[in-house]
């Protein structure tokens, strides 16, 4: 159980009365402070739901998380079930976590509290099949997503609001998940304007795995005092084992303990939920080293997912974690990924947790594997994760990389049948339609990733959605966040059916899918790649996850598709998220 007295009062403010007027969200507050309100502050006691406030404490947004699932109905809205014949209902009910009708009349016949949706557009709960949750949940500080500013101004608004909860003198951080790109001035904020955002925290900006980063006055006093090197205007170099990596460490060693760690946990799926995404498949870290070479991606493996269990166990859970085991390793006798696969199971747990292959990385070195060379013990474990059964994912960021992979899974194959084990190659921004076809024939499938968003350059940035889209058997979306790439799945949604980056370039523009494509990637067709054929759309049996959107995602111009969010997320008939719009 967290400590309750490390967290502020719930703050009202951030939750306007429920007045029926759609404006009390939008109009009262931007879509930035929502943002950063839902993470800091959330809501409890919503729709009549009741709230597990006493036990959960005051910053959790999330509600009950048992595995049986709630009861509820909700009517009157535009609901996009995604069930392959396109049907729009208006209305569902929800027993016991499950859809129990799907309907075209107004009306519908259900238990539980009854939420008018007022005509809103209703998605089902998006599945993000890779990303890296768990580390956002271990972060030092009190992250604060920043993938979502478009201005410096954004980001002061951001880090204020955020700072209006947080403890006077506390961390305020973030890391990774952005590009100063995306900032209309093109570059990260300076120490005059992150003091203006607040003066009475200490503030750490770092960008993607290791910098640049950003620190204000109270900051730079901190980390100075312990040996960090900052510029005058705040800066600090990049670098893994340069200074940020100095500072990430001193973060790391100075705050993170277990109540810490299960308060960013709770941040992270609050976030997630906040913008609909209802279930997360973790890739893993890179293993932590405990020197200033971390980046924001390093972790420790083994211990790392604790802070998500205790909540599952705490029932304070609200949102579906997915967990694949990431191994790296140069001995070709791959003792770790041996050890994995003889006490570990694949696909165990439940509703709300469950285990997953082996993933991203299934052994050798990360240069190499980049560089196209996976090598032999990359080739050792993927045998071995063939011959033990599980699931297997591995990456390919390159024009170069892809074609080994795919090659020596040919062959595995030919020893051991992987084409039922849903082995899946991601990212992919440069594979041929070539090879799309041989993994067609592997019985694998494709996770499409929009992290060129942030920092790709046209005007083939990739992935090839288009030729994807048309050619593979088996391909999905997910946001690859939270360093490289935002969590953020409309930002992903808009990447992909524009091409254009976030510093408003073209850089993917003859590669582009429509909407209605991509958001059935990041929901229907998910489903295969975590493995379960009951989640992803709205039909009678599935669970009960849906997205209650902020705007109509079918008309929004393309620039308002990246201010989409939720204004309600349910799980399996939970509400999880409440913006009190409805
Ligand atoms: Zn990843």
């Amino acid at each position: 159980m967290s400590d309750e007295s490390a967290f502020p009062p719930e703050e009202k403010e951030h939750r306007p009365a429920k007045n029926g007027d759609e404006k009390s969200e939008e109009g009262g507050l931007s879509r930035r402070k929502f943002l950063a309100g839902a993470a800091a502050a959330g809501a409890a006691g919503v729709l009549g739901v009741p709230s597990i406030a006493g036990a959960a404490g005051p910053s959790v947004p999330l509600q009950v998380s048992d595995v049986g699932g709630g009861s509820l109905t909700l009517v009157n809205g535009r609901i996009h079930t995604m069930n392959g014949s396109g049907t729009v209902a208006r209305s569902v009910a929800i027993a016991n976590g499950r859809f129990t009708s799907v309907d075209s009349g107004a009306s519908g016949a259900g238990g539980g509290s009854v939420i008018n949706l007022r005509g809103r557009t209703v998605v089902p709960g998006i599945i993000d099949n890779h990303n890296h949750i768990v580390l956002m949940g271990n972060r030092p500080g009190f992250h604060t997503p920043l993938e979502n500013a478009n201005s410096i101004a954004e980001v002061q608004e951001t880090l204020a609001s955020r700072a209006a909860d947080v403890p006077s003198g506390e961390w305020i951080t973030t890391i990774g998940g952005f590009h100063f790109n995306q900032f209309a001035e093109g570059r990260l904020p300076t120490k005059d304007e992150l003091d203006e955002a607040t003066a009475d925290h200490p503030v750490f900006v770092s960008q993607s795995f290791s910098g640049p980063s950003a620190t204000n006055s109270a900051g730079s006093a901190i980390l100075s005092a312990n040996g960090v090197t900052v510029g005058p205007d705040g800066e600090i170099a990049s670098g893994g084992g340069g200074a940020t990596g100095e500072a990430l460490l001193y973060l790391r060693q100075t705050l993170l303990t277990p109540d810490t760690r299960r308060r960013g946990a709770i941040d992270a799926m609050a976030y997630g939920a906040s913008l609909g995404v209802t279930t997360h498949l973790d890739q893993g870290a890179f293993q932590a080293t405990g020197q200033p070479s971390d980046g924001a991606a390093h972790e420790d493996n083994f211990s790392m997912h604790e802070p998500f269990l205790e909540l599952y166990a705490s029932g304070q859970l609200g949102t579906r974690l997915r967990i694949n085991f990431l191994n790296l390793e140069e001995d070709t006798d791959t003792p770790m990924l041996v050890a994995r696969l003889k006490n570990a199971f694949p696909f165990f747990g439940n509703d709300l947790v469950r285990t997953g292959g082996i993933g991203e990385f299934t052994a050798g070195d990360f240069v190499d594997l980049f560089l196209g060379n996976p090598g032999p013990a990359w080739e050792a474990g993927t045998l071995r994760a063939a011959q033990a059964g599980w699931r297997n994912e591995n990456h390919s960021l390159t024009g170069n990389d892809f074609q080994p992979i795919i090659e020596y899974w040919e062959e595995v194959n030919a020893q051991v049948p992987i084409t039922d084990l849903r082995w899946v190659l991601a990212h992919v921004p440069q594979i041929t339609q070539e090879y799309v076809g041989r993994i067609n024939d592997l019985g694998a499938g494709l996770s499409l990733t929009g992290w060129q968003y942030l920092n790709g350059s046209g005007p083939a940035a990739g992935p090839p959605f288009r030729m994807i889209v048309d050619n593979g058997d088996h391909v999905g979306m997910s946001s690859d966040g939270m360093q490289i790439a935002p969590m953020n799945p409309w930002l992903h949604m808009y990447f992909a059916t524009t091409g254009i980056g976030s510093a408003g370039d073209p850089i993917n523009v003859n590669q582009t899918i429509t909407r209605q494509e991509v958001l059935r990637l990041y929901t229907a067709d998910n489903a295969w790649f975590i493995g379960e054929d009951d989640l992803g759309s709205i039909e009678v049996g599935k669970h009960a996850d849906l997205v209650v959107l902020s705007d109509d995602y079918f008309a929004v111009s393309d620039d308002e598709m990246k201010d989409l969010h939720s204004v309600l997320t349910v799980v399996g008939g939970r509400v999880v998220h409440d913006a009190g719009a409805l």
